[in-house]
């Protein structure tokens, strides 16, 4: 691998810091997580931006400028729904008690 290629570890430091820095928790599902994770990693290394692991990219940074994650829409899904819309972020009280569903797109 080149040296600016990203790596799982990268992306999960990566992650892990969004997350601490927004007072939110990472799926703790450990697949849900790897493959979301892996998800990111495929795109930063193919379109060198974060985009999103759930939504299709444009392949032009300006056009997926509000999906690079953490996307424009993670702040109001975790407060409206407790996670974003792919599920790698939650709400730092969510509770794990109820099963974790899809939420609306809240992207036009
Ligand atoms: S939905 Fe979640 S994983 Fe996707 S870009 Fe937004 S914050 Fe990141």
């Amino acid at each position: 691998m080149s040296d600016n290629k990203k790596a799982l570890n990268d992306v999960k430091s990566y992650v892990e810091k969004i997350a601490e820095r927004n007072n939110w928790i990472l799926n703790p599902d450990k697949e849900t997580l790897q493959n979301l994770i892996e998800g990111l990693m495929v795109n930063i290394n193919r379109y060198g931006y974060y985009n999103c692991p759930c939504r299709d990219s444009q392949e032009d940074r300006n056009l997926d400028k509000d999906i690079i994650c953490p996307c424009r829409y993670s702040e109001p899904d975790i407060r409206e729904f407790g996670h974003c819309y792919c599920a790698l972020y939650f709400d730092e009280d969510y509770d794990f008690s109820k099963s974790v569903e899809m939420i609306p797109e809240r992207r036009e």
